[in-house]
């Protein structure tokens, strides 16, 4: 990696860290044409030019590029388009987000925007599991190939063919996060060397990568904003946050809204993951009612009534009330959802440490988040994880 350094970072304030563009949602979704500009934390002389720094970099091979795959491994030794450059304040808000010199830009910035979250959740930094073999993450820009993977050492990133429009998913945050999601669980329980008969891990990577993308797109102001604007504060309208599995690599709709059992599903490695994820999604929801009945912005049947069969009545009166009471005060919206956002989130976090990838099981890791949520939000997260049949009644 080269260091870049100039003026601009002698004046003192490059440890405030670097500024790019995320798309939170891809642009092509009618409401996110535009992206943010977010700040990484991570100061402007500690990322050279691909962007690349000391945990990762990005390639943006010149010709078409195999996946790789168990005997094709990371680094990629073939010809590279020019590396982005940061503009000249040394910020990496330069380049257009039309270009094509953007998509490694791009898919740097959610990597990082995504990791700095559960980093946070998680009280440290996630060491990656690969770091014996490869010191660095490598990020490929761009495969041509319908498909999305992280692996030992490499996150690569292909992209959507519907209907023969080509749509990259260096630009679909939702598609980024799933992977990174995959890196840190990884790295934080260590590979399964011997999964046993009835072992759930790989089904919970599908899960947790879900809810890491689902809990990550939440941490975008404007992507909370424009969610409770649209539903005028009511998420059992949803929306925005099932999109996210919409155009997932794997192909499989796995919605966070769905209401399946886990006697409903089969083994199936995605589809044994819904329960899980529809567990997690519920809550937030759920504590996002209790935050906001607390302040006085909701009517508290709402907490006493299954929302998975609510009378069109009651949803048309719960519906008037939040929504004249988000006409007079949205900001306590917002921050009732970031409240159940960060108690789930740290929760799933924190009963990471606990689980063994070999012998995991669905039960024992809604336990662990249970037994690491503590308070209102442990209840109802063990609720919700009765009603999935993840874990019995007590
Ligand atoms: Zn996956």
């Amino acid at each position: 990696m080269r260091l870049l350094r100039d003026e601009a970072l002698a004046s003192g304030d490059a440890h405030l860290g670097t500024r790019f563009w995320i798309f939170p949602q891809p642009p092509f979704i009618p409401g996110y044409e535009k992206p943010d500009r977010i700040w990484l934390p991570i100061p402007r002389d500690e990322i050279g030019e691909g962007p690349s720094d000391a945990t990762m970099y990005v390639v943006d091979p010149v010709q078409d590029k195999e996946p790789y795959g168990l005997d094709r491994l990371p680094p990629f030794h073939g010809a590279l388009r020019l590396p982005a450059a940061p503009g000249p304040d040394r910020h990496f808000d330069n380049l257009s987000p039309d270009s094509r010199a953007f998509l490694p830009v791009h898919a740097y910035a959610c990597v990082h925007f995504v990791l700095n979250i559960w980093q946070s959740y998680l009280g440290r930094p996630v060491r990656w599991f690969f770091d014996q073999t490869f010191p660095r993450l490598e990020i490929v820009a761009f495969v041509n190939w319908d498909n999305a993977q992280a692996g030992y050492g490499f996150l690569e990133l292909g992209c959507s063919d519907i209907d023969g429009i080509k749509r990259p998913y260096a630009l679909n945050f939702d598609t980024i996060a799933h992977e990174t999601g995959h890196l840190i669980l990884l790295s934080e329980t260590g590979i399964p060397t011997s999964v046993s008969r009835g072992g759930d891990f790989f089904s919970f990577s599908e899960a947790f990568s879900d809810l890491v993308s689902l809990i990550s797109f939440l941490h975008f102001e404007s992507a909370v904003d424009r969610l409770l604007r649209r539903t005028k504060g009511n998420l059992l309208l949803y929306n925005e946050l099932n999109r996210f599995a919409e155009t997932s690599p794997e192909s499989q709709i796995r919605l966070a809204t769905n209401f399946r059992r886990m006697s409903e599903v089969t083994r199936e490695v995605h589809d044994r993951a819904l329960p899980f994820v529809g567990a997690i999604f519920d809550s937030i929801v759920e504590l996002y009612h209790r935050e906001l009945v607390e302040r006085d912005c909701a009517d508290i049947r709402l907490l006493d009534i299954d929302l998975r069969h609510l009378e069109q009545d009651d949803f048309d009166r719960f519906r008037q009330a939040t929504a004249e009471a988000f006409r007079i005060k949205p900001m306590v919206f917002g921050l009732a959802l970031r409240a159940a956002r960060d108690a789930v989130g740290q929760a799933l976090a924190t009963s990471l440490p606990s689980i063994n990838p070999d012998t995991l099981r669905l039960d024992q890791v809604a336990s662990a988040v249970v037994a690491a949520a503590g308070g209102q939000a442990a209840g109802v997260l063990e609720a919700n994880f009765v009603w999935r049949e993840i874990i019995s009644a007590r």
